[in-house]
């Protein structure tokens, strides 16, 4: 890999198909997810995704605030992502920016569409998603918390929703982008699929890709979030699991 900080562009996918972390073209970062992880959130799930640490916290159905975002036919679902401080290498400015409003209002809205939103009629649903260390992919890792969060909130949903993003790299599509890939690579398509349907519910894209490419690359998606599915309903099987002694030990 050439000096990033002499703005020479990596290598990002060797002759032999391997990418600057190591994995294949087809291959996810190491996930590790914790339902449950805080004791005063209704819900609340701990995701750490290669470098990406988030914390995700769910409250409600509870009353709304503020007041005039009440929905007389359904729950509203308001979501703050925010990226701490320390997050990334160089500070980030605190508080709100215009890409943690985007990332919030993509997430609101992906989660909307999984949540039986209709049975909770003038409540609010509140999501908030800290990111403590970031290094690409923390929508997705967000999004990811966030549903399993939900599901320990006990908030019904027609299913669980994984996110991944898809990328081209190096002149391939890749699964789940590193920090090279998505600040030098040609395209990064963040997606959230609904596993059992197979329904898009999330899909943005930054780059240029072929529609050929674009068919393979939610192919990818497919195969990419039926894996982070499973480490999602393997931390919601060991919470409940160990549910009582958990609750005991916090
Ligand atoms: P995502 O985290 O979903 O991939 P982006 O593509 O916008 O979202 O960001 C890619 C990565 O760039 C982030 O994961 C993070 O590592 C870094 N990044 C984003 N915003 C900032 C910022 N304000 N300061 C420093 N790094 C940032």
């Amino acid at each position: 890999m050439g000096s990033v900080g002499a703005k020479e562009v990596p290598v990002l996918l060797s002759p032999e198909g391997v990418r600057t972390d190591g994995r294949r073209v087809d291959e996810l970062r190491p996930i590790r997810i914790e339902a449950g992880a805080l004791k005063h959130a209704d819900g609340s799930a701990y995701v750490e995704w290669g470098a990406n640490k988030v914390m995700a916290a769910v409250y409600g159905p509870r009353e709304v605030h503020p007041r005039h975002l009440q929905q007389n036919t359904k729950a509203v679902i308001q979501c703050k992502y925010n990226m701490a401080a320390f997050s990334v290498d160089e500070r980030k400015r605190p508080g709100l920016d215009r890409r943690s409003q985007e990332i919030s209002k993509v997430i609101a809205e992906a989660l909307e569409s999984v949540v039986f939103v209709e049975e909770f009629p003038r409540t609010s649903i509140d999501v908030y998603i800290e990111v403590l260390q970031a290094n690409a992919g923390t929508r997705c890792a967000g999004l990811t918390a966030a549903s399993v969060a939900l599901a320990d909130a006990g908030i019904p949903m027609v299913d669980l929703l994984p996110a991944v993003a898809v990328g081209k790299a190096g002149g391939a599509l890749v699964l789940d982008l590193n920090k090279a890939e998505d600040n030098f690579g040609e395209a990064d398509l963040p997606m959230a699929i609904v596993p059992q349907s197979g329904r898009l519910v999330l899909l943005q894209m930054e780059g240029h890709v072929t529609q050929e490419e674009l068919a393979r690359a939610l192919e990818m998606g497919v195969q990419g979030t039926r894996q982070v599915y499973d480490k999602m309903r393997q931390a919601l099987r060991d919470r409940y699991a160990s549910a009582p002694s958990a609750e005991a030990a916090q």
